[in-house]
């Protein structure tokens, strides 16, 4: 009994780390409880690389290399992926409570909202981002790993099955930031709630309404952009475009906020000159 309970203690000390703990190995003291708005001039150090990995399953071994200390997106995929989810824990995304009156028409996430199993202990004063994480850990269960089959397209960034999210290596690159891979996981992860996407008859991926995993993508770069780029010139604009990557592939956008200016463009004075 006592070799099984030593067993047992070994085990417990294996969970996940949790949104707060990742805070703390990352470095934010708790105080900081207002994240920053971009991430120039931070260094993510490897514990905070190494546990980012180990939270959402970073498969190390299929990206090559392994955790190390980063200090802004580069062109290696694997560090992109822990450069899009130090995002989560760091840019201001607004708080629970936010997310669910803004929460716009997304089926995804809406499903989340009524899982208390995961989600039950959230509070309204909590930081979106450790919903959006949560997020991450529950729907993508089964690791983050390399797509290597070359299939590269400008539709097919990541994909997702059965639990695990793909990168695409060939079209995820030096362009690609951390906004932009924020969104792609926020994606991906609505994928594990929501019907697949449709394809047109010219091969264009897409969704009949918001509710799909397009609209759960739009709603997180949306978040983000609407509360941080006005401070970082150099990527407002970009980061907006990010937003209508994902909205012109929704057929029926209706007052999906983050889509409505989809037709207008973006909209004007919000973005400093850079
Ligand atoms: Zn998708």
């Amino acid at each position: 009994m006592i070799t099984i309970a030593a067993f047992s203690l070994l085990v417990g000390c294996a969970k996940t780390p949790t949104y707060d703990d990742l805070r703390t190995t990352c470095g934010f003291s708790p105080e900081e409880s207002t994240p920053e708005p971009f991430l120039d001039g931070r260094i993510i150090s490897a514990d905070c690389a190494t546990a980012l990995g180990e939270a959402t399953g970073v498969n190390w071994d299929m990206f090559g290399g392994g955790p190390h200390e980063l200090d802004g997106p580069d062109d290696d995929v694997g560090d992109l992926v822990i450069v899009g989810l130090y995002t989560y824990l760091f840019s201001d995304l607004g708080t629970y409570h936010d997310i669910k009156v803004e929460t716009y028409d997304n089926e995804a996430i809406w499903l989340a909202f009524q899982d208390s199993d995961h989600y039950g202990d959230l509070v309204d004063t909590d930081p979106a981002g450790k919903f959006w994480l949560r997020w991450l850990t529950t729907n993508i269960t089964d690791g983050i790993m390399p797509d290597d089959s070359g299939r590269a397209s400008d539709m097919m960034y990541a994909s997702y099955g059965m639990g695990r999210m793909w990168v695409n290596r060939d079209d995820v690159d030096a362009g690609t930031d951390d906004v932009f891979m924020g969104e792609a996981l926020a994606h991906e992860a609505a994928h594990a709630l929501v019907r697949p996407h449709l394809r047109s008859e010219s091969g264009i991926v897409y969704d009949e309404t918001s509710g799909g995993a397009f609209g759960a993508g739009a709603h997180w770069a949306w978040d983000w952009w609407k509360r941080n780029a006005a401070a970082d010139p150099e990527r407002c604009a970009p980061a907006y475009q990010e937003i209508l990557f994902e909205c012109v592939r929704i057929g029926e956008w209706g007052g999906f906020a983050p889509c409505a200016t989809e037709q207008t463009g973006m909209p004007d004075g919000v973005c400093p000159p850079s």
